[in-house]
């Protein structure tokens, strides 16, 4: 028990027995002792776990219910005072003349005559007592019984018989505190279970708050929660959030206090009540302890159970509950669910912030990849003319008769740059296109006549390098759900590839068809192949190669990846398979119409 706390009976305020069916309960037992034991004042207190004895339930004169119900006495005192009791058995008696709790300020006794008692008569300040122990012999509190209508101090055979009644209350009362402890602590399991459901479907910091305070609010029947979160440096970050009750902005000082405890309460694991007459937290000096319960006292607030919240060495915040001057004491129940909970919404935070940023990040990163791909785009437009009007140019120059071979070699090796130019820059334009527009207005499109085509086209460099180009086409159309223009990028890209990439007297086959909800898209190869390692950046932009045989053709790196934008943009997907040396066959799905 604390020093600061009064030695004397005092009035309980509201508790969590206020409202239980417990307390009728008790109070039916106390009855039930005062009719068969025939007594005219019967109670029951329960030790609470702050040293004090809360009277339950109380059979009576009016005066004494009114002075002792809810009231709390120190546990210590009475356990002194039954070290001088005469052992009944499973009943204490402490005689008046071993009194030594100060009645004055111990309770009620009655005003009845002191003088002249007879002997074996009852005296007001005699006292009888069972107290009650738990299963695990622990003290739970007491029966007492007062007032015997006889007027007599009971006799040996009475005893007997009391000590039956005492024993069965006892057990009684036993039970129905332990289905209360039992009750609270299901009720408290349930909010925390609560809490832990909710904070993992919940992303940014404000919406866990307000999505897990409501819940912690009611699962404590308090009536407002506040959190106040903090910064990296440990103060005070941001508004306090508020559940239930009215808007509160903590004042300067109090925020100081905050940011001075949070992380210490932290570490220590601890939780406090905070109100104006509970023992306050050594930490706190006079003048602290005043600003805090002048702003409690504008506020409304009675009592505030004070939690950090955290996970592993970092606290980061703090959540404040709150009761109003006639709300219940905070249990012992409630301070040790309420830790487990702080330590649940720390997790919960610390994963909501993790999650954020990485929402921040991601965007950051967007924003630079849309940087990037303007960038690419203009410098891409502002090349695309100058580059004609010079291709242009050499295309007249080498008209000209009177040029000597040397100008026309240099003409030529200017053609041949310009062209590889004009083939970055084409694609560039072409990729940025691909990124820029989620315009697809797919149609049925036959891949047919676009591989007829586009073997058609590479016929010329084939034959002129004795490679055969084969298309085994199925006697229906295969129907791609897609953009012409864009298959042919594709099915041009790969034969070019497969052409580009082979040996001389070679083979390339393409071959399509329909297998299920899908139009499979064949492009193979027996020429260099590609290794494992270039597999894996195969569809990356600019990658080209490390084959020296594949770097020597002409390439701007550029050509798979469209293909791949081009195919993911159809909703498709595209594979390889491929050894060096043995040739390549690229596998491309599509949605078929
Ligand atoms: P480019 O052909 O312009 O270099 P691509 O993006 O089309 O760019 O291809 C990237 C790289 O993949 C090429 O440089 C080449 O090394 C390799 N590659 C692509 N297709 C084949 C193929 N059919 N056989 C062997 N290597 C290939």
């Amino acid at each position: 028990m604390s020093e600061d706390a009064p030695d004397f009976v005092r009035p309980v305020r509201g508790s969590r027995w206020s409202d239980t069916q417990s307390r009728d309960a008790l109070q039916a037992i106390a009855e039930g002792v005062a009719e068969v034991a025939g007594f005219d004042l019967v109670g029951i207190s329960v030790a609470r776990e702050d040293g004090y004895l809360h009277t339950l339930a109380l059979v009576g004169p009016e005066e004494a219910r009114r002075v002792l119900v809810d009231s709390l006495a120190p546990v210590d005192q009475l356990l002194v005072q039954l070290e001088t009791a005469e052992d009944w058995g499973a009943l204490k008696f402490i005689p008046h003349d071993k009194l030594v709790l100060d009645i004055e300020k111990w309770g009620w006794f009655s005003d009845a005559p002191r003088d002249n008692v007879a002997a074996g008569a009852w005296h007001p300040e005699d006292m009888l007592i069972a107290p009650l122990e738990g299963a695990d012999g622990g003290f739970l509190g007491f029966l007492g019984m007062e007032l015997p209508r006889d007027g007599l101090v009971p006799s040996a055979e009475k005893r007997a018989l009391l000590e039956i009644y005492a024993r069965q209350a006892g057990r009684a009362v036993v039970t129905t505190l332990e289905r209360e402890r039992l009750a609270e602590r299901v009720r408290l399991a349930g909010t925390a279970a609560d809490i832990v459901r909710l904070a993992s479907g919940t992303q940014s910091p404000e919406a866990l708050l307000a999505e897990c305070g409501r819940e912690v609010t009611r699962g404590f029947r308090a009536d407002s929660l506040w959190v106040q979160l903090l910064g990296p440096d440990h103060r005070c970050d941001g508004p306090l959030h508020v559940d239930g009750g009215p808007t509160v902005r903590l004042p300067s000082g109090v925020r100081a206090l905050v940011s001075a405890h949070a992380q210490r309460a932290w570490e220590r694991q601890c939780v406090a009540v905070l109100a104006p007459d509970r023992p306050v937290p050594g930490v706190l000096g006079d003048e602290q302890v005043a600003e805090l319960l002048d702003f409690f006292a504008s506020v409304e607030v009675g009592s505030l159970l004070f939690v950090p919240l955290g996970a592993g060495p970092a606290c980061f915040g703090v959540m404040g509950l709150t009761r109003g001057h006639h709300g219940a004491e905070w249990s012992d129940e409630e301070s040790a669910a309420a830790l487990d909970i702080g330590r649940d919404l720390g997790r919960a935070l610390a994963n909501a912030r993790t999650f954020a940023r990485e929402h921040e990040l991601v965007q950051e990163l967007q924003d630079l990849a849309d940087y990037k791909g303007r960038l690419v785009a203009t410098v891409s437009h502002e090349l695309k003319n100058p580059l004609s009007a010079i291709l242009g140019y050499v295309e007249m120059l080498e008209s000209e008769p009177s040029l000597s071979d040397d100008a026309r070699a240099w003409i030529a090796a200017i053609q041949r740059g310009g062209d590889r130019l004009a083939r970055v820059v084409g694609d560039l334009l072409l990729l940025h296109e691909l990124t820029d527009a989620d315009d697809l207005e797919p149609a049925p499109v036959d891949l047919a006549p676009i591989v007829d085509e586009v073997l058609e086209m590479n016929a010329a460099v084939a034959r002129g390098r004795g490679i055969t180009l084969t298309a085994e086409q199925p006697p229906e159309p295969t129907l791609v759900l897609g953009v012409a223009r864009d298959l042919d990028q594709v099915v041009t890209n790969l034969v070019s590839n497969a052409v580009k990439y082979s040996t001389d007297g070679g083979s390339v086959t393409v071959r399509h068809e329909r297998v299920g909800d899908e139009v499979v898209l064949t492009c193979a190869d027996d020429g260099f192949g590609i290794s494992e390692a270039d597999q894996a950046q195969l569809f990356a932009e600019f990658f080209r190669s490390s084959n020296p045989a594949a770097v020597a053709q002409p390439g701007t790196g550029l050509g798979l990846a469209i293909v791949r934008r081009i195919v993911v943009r159809h909703g498709g997907r595209i594979e390889v398979e491929s050894e060096l040396g043995r040739g390549s066959t690229f596998r491309v799905y599509l949605p078929s119409a």
